[in-house]
């Protein structure tokens, strides 16, 4: 009996193919084939077979299997299952799960090895490589230069048969974690902790917890005493530990190293290409058992995944945003439960979402108290910025001001935070008021004084600061208006001639080598006033940081979307908790226009629980998540009439489904971008209604002309 293949592709198409599978191939599902579309022949991954010989037309049959490995039977159900969540395309999850394939597998190195038989003829030339021959491995070039001869001395060695060459793949290695290491002391209450998710780390099966702890409580020793469990329980058990940003990579990989001896796999977009191959191919074949990385090593081929653990799962970066749109840490849970792992979420300020889900039971919920050793809470002030304004043109008001002095005078260190990169988010013309933004794009643009260039931080789009104003033409006309992180420098610089100062934000971080040499300085005390973007409010310990400045803590507040003021408690809560985590206290001081805000209040309170519950209600009352589903649909084009057009038969189309509301059509919050017009709907439904299928059923109600484009976000985050 012939049999049927479906055959996924890693593009955006709607389905898996059908070709047939050629007598005496034997696929399975998991396999990676080439098959032919079109005229080209392109890498697969069967994800079914079935028996019969296709319809009234022949099926072009599969062209050959890959060398590759093939992937995990739980790989493929969660790429389907990512698919629907996202309601999108099965072949971009796929496209994910297949990156790590993109550099040609290594090519053979020949070595040339001495067989024993001893030439006619003996030069003085041949008997020095033949005496380097014996040690180590060779290539011919390696000998010629190891011996001191040219290379026509080793191929008249092969030739007389003296020498012979081998081809060998070169296999790269991974550190195995030893498992008899002993780890950190531990405290009562990460005791008790590490204890529990031991257990659970013993048992397999699915489950989440909540790993809940103030900064600075240990929450790392803890769950890398999970880590040493789960390894310990099975030998071929492996880990992931996800990470929001790369630059906190550096600071894990080394707890990691330290703890087990041994360093995990890194996982993340700057890892060269090659080095991606050999860690896909190690983490499918189970030799990588832990491996340390960004959102997308969720899609890589694990073998055997017993635990996930997903640091600052809070954090706003594990929300793809580009190409296949997707949370990774929801995405993580689903993970978790098709391969049948635990799931720990660690966080000191866990998200709205998780903790709805912890309260409802949902999740178990672990808390770990007090700080670890000596370390107190910073305390946290208030700065009215209407009784105490900086002057004019100034970022910091004199109580800022004020508490520098005193910290630097100690000889301890200071943070100024401010979440906004550059030197001045919008730059205007005096003359005419003409706002500069990018071209057929509508946002500012930023400036930035280390390049000299204005800058589009939404399309990256960015030009020489121009000498007249480009609307009227008159010259010296360009003012900059407010501050990022580049003014509030020049500013502490000009107040502080004598202090050593840096920026940390993410144009000078960009590498993970820069950023751990900067951390590296500041821990080194080489450095006195770190003025940082959010790239520097997590993860890190600096001992000798005792004044945390937030520069504008109300900037979370005014941007009208729904997260800003959770982002607003989290970032700042993380940022007070970077002073004085060892002996030494700490306090953080937010100016802010608004001392009155429940944020406002909750945070110098350090009252969590009082701005959760503030927030759960509102959320509550209006429904939106954890207690209801939102989604986006966002339709852009470059034809205004072609959209218009589209955008009034989708809402003509819209199905009606109870527990479902749609809003809109409306302009797009960044109404244009790159020249395409962005319209959006908003999609609210209640907890328990299938949102995915609501979209997908809408979206094939419509058919979407060439020109335009539609994005659905499933649990919008941000609302450009
Ligand atoms: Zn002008």
């Amino acid at each position: 009996m012939p049999r049927i293949a479906s055959i996924l592709l890693p593009m955006p198409l709607p389905e898996a193919f059908d070709y047939a599978e050629p007598e005496g191939m034997e696929l399975a599902v998991g396999d990676q084939v080439a098959a032919p579309l079109g005229p080209r022949l392109l890498r697969g991954v069967v994800v079914a077979l079935r028996d019969g010989a296709g319809g009234n037309r022949p099926l072009k049959p599969v062209a050959h299997r890959l060398d590759d490995p093939p992937l995990p039977p739980g790989v493929i159900e969660f790429i389907n299952w990512a698919a629907r969540y996202a309601v999108d395309a099965p072949g971009w999850p796929l496209a994910m799960a297949l990156r790590g394939l993109r550099a040609p597998p290594p090519k053979p190195q020949v070595l040339v090895e001495p067989t024993g038989v001893v030439p006619d003829r003996m030069t003085p030339a041949r008997m020095k490589v033949m005496a380097v021959a014996g040690q180590g491995e060779h290539t011919s070039a390696s000998l010629a230069s190891a011996a001191g001869v040219s290379s026509g001395v080793v191929k008249g060695l092969v030739e007389a048969g003296a020498l012979a060459p081998r081809e060998v793949i070169k296999v790269q290695a991974f550190d195995q974690p030893d498992l008899e290491r002993a780890g950190a002391q531990l405290n009562l209450g990460q005791m008790a902790a590490a204890e529990t998710l031991a257990e659970m780390a013993r048992r397999p099966g699915f489950e989440v917890v909540l790993l809940d702890g103030v900064t600075g409580s240990g929450k790392t020793e803890v769950y890398l005493e999970t880590i040493a469990e789960a390894l310990r329980a099975d030998p071929t058990a492996q880990v992931l530990v996800l990470l929001p940003e790369i630059a906190l990579t550096e600071a894990v990989i080394g707890r990691l190293t330290e703890r087990f001896a041994a360093a995990p796999a890194e996982w993340h977009s700057q890892v060269p290409p090659p080095r991606r191959r050999a860690i896909w191919e190690a983490v499918a074949d189970g030799r990588a058992r832990v491996v340390v990385g960004a959102r997308s090593a969720l899609f890589l081929p694990f073998r055997n995944l017993r635990l996930i653990v997903v640091d600052e799962e809070h954090d706003s970066s594990y929300k793809q945003e580009e190409g296949f749109i997707y949370h990774a840490r929801d995405l993580a849970v689903a993970r978790g439960k098709i391969a049948g792992a635990a799931v720990v979420l660690a966080s000191a300020t866990p998200s709205l979402e998780t903790l709805g889900n912890a309260e409802a039971g949902r999740y178990r919920w672990l808390k770990l108290g007090a700080r670890h050793g000596a370390a107190r809470l910073p305390d946290v002030g208030l700065i009215d910025m209407r009784e105490t304004p900086p002057d004019a043109n100034h970022w910091l008001s004199p109580p800022l001001r004020q508490a520098m002095i005193e910290t630097l005078s100690r000889g301890e260190q200071v943070m100024l935070f401010l979440n906004r990169r550059g030197y001045a988010p919008l730059v205007l013309c005096r003359a005419c008021g003409e706002r500069m933004r990018a071209p057929d794009t509508d946002s500012w643009l930023v400036e930035h004084r280390y390049t000299g260039r204005l800058v589009c931080h939404l399309t990256g789009f960015s030009m020489p600061k121009p000498a007249a104003c480009p609307h009227c033409g008159a010259k010296d006309s360009l003012v900059s208006i407010g501050p990022g992180v580049e003014r509030v420098e020049e500013e502490a610089r000009s107040l502080f001639p004598e202090a050593r100062v840096a920026v940390f934000s993410s144009d000078v971080m960009e590498s993970a080598d820069s950023a751990r040499k900067l951390v590296a300085a500041m821990e080194a005390g080489e450095i006195d006033i770190l003025v940082a973007t959010q790239a520097a409010a997590k993860g890190h310990n600096f001992p000798n940081l005792t004044l945390v400045g937030v520069v504008d803590a109300d900037l979370g507040l005014r941007g009208g979307d729904l997260r800003a003021g959770e982002r607003t408690f989290q970032l700042l809560a993380q940022a007070a908790g970077r002073a004085g985590r060892k002996d030494k206290p700490g306090r953080a001081l937010l100016q802010t226009y608004a001392p009155e805000h429940a944020v406002m209040q909750a945070l110098a309170a350090q009252d969590r629980d009082a701005f959760v519950e503030a927030e759960m209600a509102a959320r509550e009352l209006s429904g939106l998540p954890p207690f209801g589903r939102l989604a986006a649909l966002i339709v852009s084009g470059t034809d205004p009439a072609v959209l218009e057009a589209y955008v009034q038969a989708l809402a003509a189309a819209t199905p009606n489904a109870e527990g479902v509301e749609v809003f809109g059509p409306a302009d797009a919050p960044l109404a244009l971008v790159r020249g395409r017009r962005r319209k959006r709907f908003l999609v609210r439904a209640a907890r328990g209604v299938d949102i995915q299928g609501f979209l997908a059923a809408w979206r094939a109600r419509a058919k979407i002309p060439g020109s335009v484009r539609l994005t659905i976000d499933v649990d919008p985050y941000s609302f450009l």
